[in-house]
C-alpha cells in the first residue's frame, strides 16, 4: 500500500486525539463558570439582604427616638400633674397622659417586631456570609484546578500538534485541511477500506470504475503521494483505499465480466461520476 494511506491513517488517529484534548480544554472552563455564576447569586443576595438590613436600622433608631419622646411627654405631663389647680387643667393633661401611654404602648410593640425582624435580617446575612465564603474558596480551588487542568491539556495538545506536524509535513495544505474537516466532521474516522465495492465508512455502493480508480492508486506504489491521487468517498467523503476481503471475488467479477473494456478508461463512467454532486460537495468541506 502507498506510504500516503499509511500516514493518513496515522493522522487520522493523531487528529482525533487533538481534536478531543481541545474539546476537553473547551469543556474546562465550563464547570467553572457555573459555580461562578452560583457565587454572584450569592452576592447579589447578600448585598439586598445587608441594604434591607442597614434600612431596618434606621428604622429601629427613628422608633427609639419616638418612643423616648412619647416617654419624656407623658412624664413631663406626670409632673406638671402635681401642680395644677383647676379641674379642666386636670382633665386636658389626663387625656395627653393617656395620648402619650398609648403612642408608648404602640410604639413599644413595633420596635419589639422591628426588633425580631432586625434578628432574622441578621440571621440570614451570617449564614448568607458564610455560603459566601464557601463559594468564593471553592471558586478559588476550582480555578487552581482549571490552570492546571489546562496547562496539562495544553502541553499534552503541544505534543500532539507537534506530531502532527511531522506527519503531515510533506503534505499539501489543501489535502490536510480538508482530511482535518472530514476526521472533525465523521467522527474521528477519516480514512476506510473500500470492500468489494462498498465503502466501509457509510456502506454505499460504490460505481465499479470509481472502485477500480481506488484500487489502482492503492496498489500502485511506485506513483508520487500527490492529492490527486486520493480519492474521497461520494456519499461520506471520507479518504477511501482498496483492501482485500471476502467481497473481491465479487468486485473481480463485476470487472472481468461486465466492465472490463472500461478499466482504466479515464474519459468514460468514472469521469462523468467525478461530476456528481457528492464530489461538488468535497470542495466545500
Ligand atoms: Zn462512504
Amino acid at each position: 500500500m502507498k506510504e500516503i494511506y499509511t500516514t493518513l491513517s496515522q493522522l487520522q488517529v493523531v487528529l482525533a486525539k487533538m481534536f478531543a484534548i481541545e474539546d476537553e480544554i473547551k469543556e474546562i472552563p465550563m464547570a467553572l463558570a457555573d459555580k461562578e455564576a452560583v457565587l454572584q447569586k450569592t452576592k447579589i443576595t447578600y448585598l439586598e439582604l445587608h441594604e434591607k438590613s442597614e434600612r431596618v436600622k434606621e428604622e429601629l433608631k427613628s422608633l427609639r427616638t419616638r418612643l423616648d419622646e412619647a416617654g419624656v411627654k407623658r412624664e413631663t405631663c406626670e409632673k406638671m400633674m402635681e401642680t395644677i389647680t383647676q379641674a379642666r387643667e386636670f382633665e386636658t393633661l389626663q387625656k395627653e397622659i393617656e395620648e402619650a401611654k398609648n403612642a408608648e404602648q404602640t410604639l413599644r410593640k413595633g420596635l419589639i417586631a422591628k426588633e425580631k425582624f432586625y434578628d432574622e435580617l441578621n440571621t440570614k446575612l451570617t449564614i448568607q456570609e458564610e455560603i459566601m465564603a464557601q463559594q468564593t474558596e471553592e471558586v478559588e480551588e476550582e480555578t487552581k484546578v482549571k490552570d492546571s487542568q489546562i496547562a496539562e491539556k495544553q502541553a499534552e495538545l503541544d505534543k500532539i500538534i507537534a506530531e502532527k506536524d511531522e506527519l503531515a509535513k510533506d503534505f499539501d495544505q489543501n489535502l490536510l485541511f480538508k482530511f482535518e474537516r472530514i476526521i472533525r466532521n465523521k467522527g474521528g474516522v477519516g480514512i476506510v477500506p473500500v470492500h468489494g465495492i462498498v465503502c466501509e465508512g457509510c456502506h454505499m455502493t460504490l460505481p465499479a470504475q470509481f472502485v477500480n480508480d481506488v484500487r489502482r492508486s492503492t496498489l500502485n506504489e511506485d506513483s508520487s503521494n500527490e492529492e490527486s491521487d486520493i480519492h474521497f468517498c461520494p456519499y461520506c467523503s471520507r479518504v477511501l483505499f482498496y483492501e482485500d476481503s471476502a467481497d473481491d471475488e465479487h468486485f473481480d467479477n463485476l470487472f472481468t465480466s461486465e466492465d472490463e473494456d472500461e478499466v482504466g478508461d479515464e474519459s468514460g463512467e468514472g469521469s462523468d461520476f467525478m461530476g456528481d454532486s457528492g464530489f461538488d460537495d468535497l470542495d466545500t468541506i
